[in-house]
């Protein structure tokens, strides 16, 4: 048996080599046909896959429920800025499902999100509101019934 460390041959049975003293069976166990020195690196950046992708879904939902107020466009726009940021860094892993879905619900939850807070403080401005009562009364009036009826 040949010690892998100082290449001095020593007897089959030897546990330890005569010359630089290195265990020579331990040495056998990390040899290069060992299926755990094969197998492919961790990458660190795959634990952003999965909190993406649930961001992206939550994003999402949120933004397709934004009708409800305030709170939900504000966690469909943080939601989907942090899904984005997470899918960008796990986009390049073994996780790559994972990140495209987180990427693809969080931009149209961002986007969701951004269209009705911009529409929501529209509507609610007075100049929007004073702009309708002149131009076009009929949906002003029907606006102000919703708004009663609510
Ligand atoms: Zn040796």
């Amino acid at each position: 048996m040949k010690c892998v460390t100082c290449g001095k041959e020593n007897e089959d049975n030897a546990k330890y080599c005569v010359d630089c003293g290195a265990a020579l069976v331990e040495a056998s166990i990390f040899d290069a046909d060992d299926p755990i020195v094969q197998e492919k690196p961790y990458n660190p950046k795959e634990v952003y896959a999965k909190p993406a992708m649930i961001l992206g879904i939550v994003s999402l939902s949120f933004g397709i429920i934004c009708c409800l107020g305030p709170i939900s466009m504000v966690i469909s726009i943080l939601c989907g800025i942090l899904a984005i940021i997470f899918s960008i860094l796990s986009l390049k892993t073994d996780k790559r499902k994972n990140a495209v879905v987180g990427l693809v619900c969080g931009i149209i939850g961002l986007v969701l999100g951004i269209l009705f807070t911009i529409a929501f403080i529209v509507i609610n401005s007075p100049e929007f509101l004073s702009y309708l009562e002149q131009n076009y009364p009929e949906i002003w009036q029907a606006y102000q019934d919703a708004m009663q009826g609510v």
